[in-house]
């Protein structure tokens, strides 16, 4: 059988080339690391994780990506056996050991009789002899193929920007004022409720700190002004920005916390850390992704109470992210119409998120093996996950008075709005069934709904 060229050894490329390479179909994997590298990765393994280590929830029953995760088992995933064998306690959510991921999606990848890995950096699209590739070289694609990419849509590709989080020594951590918590003291497999670590702060020290994040030195980046931010990642200082209890709100929320050293007095904000490696002994500082420069890091975030005398393991950072147009670019099963050859998977089709990402590069592995192996290609249905995260990147949910183009096309999380509708049926026995309960159970049985669904596909010939 012909070989399938793979460009990109990340979270979609990884995933691609398994699932290739499981139906039977030689794969060569081209990855640029270490022979060039990105503003954001620092080291040679495959699916390295550049910024946060959690997957998000595990829950099925309650979280869309939770039943992403449980669709992409099903379907045999690389990923997500790389990440249930190396989790790290985070409450409900799937967190891992990024270096032990890494290693252990590399190792998967490097062993298959049917994969060979090309550490090179391809420079312009993929030639016409290689009849069939995956472009997934992600959010980072390195200059010269976003050129070609570009010359070859014949528009600009678009851009937003991305920022990283810092990471803590944990043993340089104040333990005698911050304590361990889970919020609510949720606790999921394996967890304790004692998952995080919080760093309290009264109202003075929370509008000392606030001030400090509106004066601190910032980087500038004239040349993507103008550029959006990813709402989900928004840097602090521009939550700060955005007006004083802002953040309050959101990252720093004080809810369901109880500071262990002192009980009865209610922390005005809480700064959470993760742990972020198997042994614990590093800690991200979660949703304090920022772009102040790295002196200013230092200084403001020893003013948290807690962190006085941290020592940051990596500053946090910003960097571009590059995705195409592509529901107008691409057809439904993820090849570029101007190029049926060709195939996008990952963060670059304008799926947002390591999951989402790696389940694109599922999807484009499935479909492109199918095509070699002269089967049927069945897309999975959108009452899926994947489904619905792939009608979101191919334009299969546009009404048809809606144009292809016509609206701008935004990089998207999973998430239950990109279902289609249930009617929630209610529960036996239950007398009152609105608000919160009815809500719950709409969640419960989307996510029914689409295993069933999911398995049903794998069975015909998904
Ligand atoms: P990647 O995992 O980046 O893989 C692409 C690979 O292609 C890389 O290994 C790269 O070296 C290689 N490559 C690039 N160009 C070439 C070339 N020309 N030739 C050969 N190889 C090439 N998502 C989250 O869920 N949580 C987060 O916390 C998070 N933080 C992020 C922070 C930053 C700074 C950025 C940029 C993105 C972040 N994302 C995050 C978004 C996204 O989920 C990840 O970037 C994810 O890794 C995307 O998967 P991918 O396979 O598409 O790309």
């Amino acid at each position: 059988k012909k070989t399938i060229h793979i460009i990109g050894g990340g979270m979609a490329g990884s995933e691609a080339a398994w699932q290739i390479a499981s139906a039977g179909v030689p794969v060569i994997l081209h990855e640029m690391r270490p022979v060039r590298g990105t503003e954001a990765h620092q080291t040679d393994g495959l699916a390295e994780l550049v910024c946060s280590n959690s997957f998000r929830s595990d829950d099925a029953t309650a979280n869309a990506v939770g039943v992403l995760h449980q669709e992409m088992r099903l379907a045999g995933s690389l990923f997500m056996r790389a990440a249930d064998a190396n989790k790290v306690p985070a409450g409900s959510a799937l967190a891992v050991d990024r270096d032990a991921f890494s290693a252990a999606v590399t190792k998967a990848i490097e062993a298959h009789p049917l994969i060979d890995i090309t550490r090179e950096e391809v420079d312009a699209l993929p030639p016409a002899e290689w009849e069939g590739a995956i472009i997934a070289t992600g959010p980072l694609t390195s200059p010269a193929l976003a050129d070609a990419i570009r010359a070859e849509t014949g528009t600009d590709s678009l851009a937003f920007f991305d920022a990283i989080a810092p990471i803590i020594h944990y043993d340089s951590i104040d333990m005698s004022t911050a304590w361990f918590q889970s919020r609510y003291d949720k606790t999921g497999p394996g967890g304790s409720g004692k998952d995080y670590i919080n760093c309290p702060m009264d109202e003075t020290q929370y509008n000392a700190f606030i001030d400090a994040l509106l004066a601190g030195d910032k980087t500038q980046f004239k040349e993507w002004e103008g550029t959006p931010y990813f709402d989900g990642c928004l840097p602090i200082e521009i939550m700060a920005e955005r007006g004083r209890e802002t953040l309050r709100h959101g990252p720093m929320k004080p809810m369901g916390l109880t500071n262990a050293h002192a009980p009865d007095v209610k922390p005005y904000a809480v700064v959470q850390l993760r742990q972020d490696n198997a042994l614990g002994t590093l800690y991200n500082m979660v949703g304090f992704q920022t772009k102040l420069k790295y002196g200013a890091q230092k200084d403001i975030f020893q003013m948290i109470p807690g962190l006085e005398n941290a020592e940051f393991a990596r500053l946090g950072g910003l960097h571009r992210n590059t995705y195409i147009d592509s529901p107008v670019l691409l057809d439904g099963t993820l090849r570029m119409h101007s190029r049926p050859d060709i195939r996008f998977a990952g963060q670059i089709t304008g799926c947002e998120g390591y999951v989402e990402s790696a389940a694109i590069g599922l999807l484009a592995g499935r479909f492109a093996a199918a095509e070699r192996l002269g089967l049927e290609i069945v897309r999975p249905p959108q009452t899926t996950a994947m489904g619905a995260i792939l009608a979101h990147i191919t334009g299969g949910h546009l009404t048809s008075n809606e144009e292809p183009g016509k609206r701008s096309f935004q990089p998207m999380n999973v998430n239950f709005g990109l279902f289609p509708p249930i009617s929630v049926v209610k529960p036996e026995g239950v007398k009152r069934f609105r608000g919160k309960d009815k809500a719950r159970a709409k969640k419960r049985q989307l996510g029914e709904r689409a295993l069933a669904d999911c398995m049903q596909w794998l069975e015909t010939g998904g």
